[in-house]
């Protein structure tokens, strides 16, 4: 078994049950700590992190500074719009800027799957991938099971249904994973259009008897049973051409409200990653139902999620071994 700790966090896909554990055992402390209004300021000071961001985001960006602040982190967000990225610098040259400039924790978005991978091959500092292209999306799915687990208090055999654009989505990869790893059954409902046919090949782990990922075109069935409804914004700026016929076609059968909500189970919890497209993929009476939705709750715990993630990282890192 490979003991040595983690230095980057790039996929859930090949991270061990206990490395998951782990790190939502460390983001659980850090969510008191915060509704304590307690910080840590000490942890990584001197620690310097960088957010590198090539994509447009607002919770993760700005969770990731909150986090590195609250750690003690000196703190630098990278605008790709003003940085000479945009004047053609290769992704190769900046991480070449970016080891110059001895930077130790390096937060990563862009639009190709394998970024971040190809980045950590060539920067000194740990990379954290804060999604690439329609690869993955790890202190998401991280996020997203703290959430769950604070509700349901176990992740093993809840059924989680994870709705509309499977296809373009890193987060729900990363989901994926994630739950079917911690023994989660995952139903994925949409349009064949949005659901790739290789869905089942993909080598997502298969239960035994039933299999742990199963694709459903019909909300009524796909919902059936959830315990969990995570809708997905449709990625149009991932797409080449229009993969659904119309915005208001597509609320009338995908789009989450309170009557279809009534095939899951009736405590399902309702998540969304944000950003939310009312009226598209969710109905604001769901969305903004306190009963339902811990939607802002996903927000919350994304600070405490990338906290653990930075804590672990910066203790693993090769300049805390000096
Ligand atoms: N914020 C998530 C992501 O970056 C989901 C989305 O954009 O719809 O993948």
């Amino acid at each position: 078994m490979n003991t040595r700790p983690r230095q980057h966090l790039l996929a859930i896909e090949g991270m061990t049950v206990s490395e998951v554990v782990a790190l939502l055992d460390l983001a659980e402390n850090y969510a008191l700590l915060n509704r304590s209004g307690k910080t840590q300021r000490d942890l990584l000071r001197g620690y310097t992190l960088i957010n590198l961001f090539f994509e447009a985001s607002t919770r993760t960006r700005t969770s990731f500074e909150l986090a590195g602040k609250r750690l003690g982190a000196d703190v630098l967000s990278m605008s790709v719009a003003t940085s000479s990225i945009n004047k053609g610098e290769t992704l190769l040259d900046t991480a070449a800027t970016l080891n110059a400039m001895h930077c130790d924790l390096l937060v990563v978005r862009h639009s190709l799957s394998g970024a971040a991978n190809l980045l950590a091959q060539k920067v000194e500092a740990s990379v954290i991938n804060a999604g690439d292209g329609t690869h993955e999306h790890p202190t998401q799915a991280l996020l997203d099971a703290l959430t769950i687990l604070r509700h349901k208090g176990r992740i093993a055999g809840l059924t989680v249904a994870i709705c509309g654009d499977i296809a373009h989505s890193r987060v729900a990869r990363s989901n994926i994973h994630l739950l079917t790893m911690l023994d989660a059954t995952v139903h994925l409902v949409g349009p064949p259009t949005l659901i790739p046919s290789e869905v089942e090949s993909l080598g997502w782990r298969n239960g035994q008897n039933a299999p742990r990922v199963a694709v459903f075109h019909d909300m009524a069935q796909g919902l059936a049973g959830a315990d969990v409804v995570m809708m997905l914004r449709m990625q149009i700026e991932r797409m080449q051409r229009s993969l659904v016929p119309s915005a208001r076609e597509y609320f009338r059968f995908w789009g989450l409200d309170k009557e279809k909500l009534r095939y899951a189970r009736p405590d399902a919890l309702v998540m969304h990653p944000g950003p939310m497209n009312r009226g598209v993929e969710i109905d604001s009476g769901v969305a903004d139902d306190p009963q339902r939705s811990v939607i802002k709750e996903q927000v919350e715990m994304g600070v405490a999620v990338r906290m653990a993630v930075l804590d672990t990282l910066a203790r693993a890192s090769v300049r805390h071994a000096r």
